[in-house]
């Protein structure tokens, strides 16, 4: 069975949405018989962050000011490290990544990635937005968004452009939960399987790893992505790994039995792990 998880949240400096400490994670790795742990809390950067919903205001783990930002996501790798230094454990310090298309996100981005050096990235969609990201809102605030019916229909059409682009900057070790949006019944009508579709090329095209997230199971009865899509990915050999996606101790490893038993099914040979 995997045994370890890159994809892990924790509470550092209190602006991230973890609940336990970076030596509480580790620690449950290693009582989980985790061989190595990667804590990948959330960048969220965007000048526009706030633009189009109301409660993000109050959303500590949002960044709209470069220099602030640069300077948390610098002290949150920094510090993972110096725990893990302590702890004796192999700890991957990395970042959960919300990537936007635009030339001005990308080069903020990278400039921020050159300070900060994390040691692997993931590849994130959670922001609905329109075209030119002057408008954006988090799919779990989805209620507050304030757009008519074919403005949202576009920014839902960018969830998946969005994701696509993501693949195609190459940034990314793997990508996050394809279908997160499905948590808020999003684009579960058979219409939206043109995008999904895409998104696999896209995918096979770049030989991109992506995840099996298995906190659907928990949230909606399904892991991330769908079981189809699965299907088709194995088939194109596009590198899988299992993330939890733990946001608390007791998440590390849940459901990765489960998650073994399907891609088994699947007959899916084609693992992924940093550093191979
Ligand atoms: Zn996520
Ligand atoms: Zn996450």
């Amino acid at each position: 069975m995997q045994n370890f998880s890159y994809h892990t949240h924790t509470n550092s400096f209190g602006c991230y949405d973890g609940h336990n400490t970076i030596e509480e994670m580790i620690n449950a790795a290693r009582t989980k018989g985790f061989c190595e742990l990667g804590i990948s809390n959330h960048l969220i950067y965007h000048p526009n962050i706030y633009n189009g919903c109301e409660q993000a205001k109050n959303d500590k783990m949002y960044h709209a000011d470069f220099n602030k930002a640069q300077d948390i996501f610098k002290r949150t790798i920094d510090k993972i490290k110096e725990v893990a230094d302590k702890e004796k454990f192999k700890v991957y310090a990395g970042f959960e990544v919300d990537f936007f298309p635009s030339l001005k996100w990308r080069d903020s981005f990278e400039k921020i990635i050159t300070e900060v050096k994390p040691d692997y990235l993931i590849g994130s969609t959670h922001f609905i937005r329109t075209s030119d990201e002057t408008k954006m809102c988090n799919i779990y605030y989805i209620k507050s968004l304030e757009a008519a019916d074919d403005e949202k229909e576009e920014m839902l059409k960018n969830y998946w452009r969005n994701i696509i682009e993501a693949i195609k900057s190459r940034y990314f070790d793997f990508m996050a939960h394809l279908d997160v949006c499905k948590l808020f019944n999003l684009c579960c009508e058979d219409k939206w399987n043109y995008w999904k579709e895409k998104v696999i090329e896209t995918l096979d095209e770049y030989k991109q790893p992506f995840e099996l997230n298995t906190s659907g199971w928990r949230k909606i009865g399904e892991q991330h992505p769908h079981t189809w899509m699965l299907k088709e990915l194995g088939k194109r050999n596009v590198p899988i790994v299992i993330s939890d996606d733990a946001h608390r101790t007791e998440q590390i490893g849940e459901n990765f039995e489960k998650a073994e038993v399907l891609l088994k099914d699947l007959n899916y040979k084609t693992r992924w792990k940093l550093g191979k």
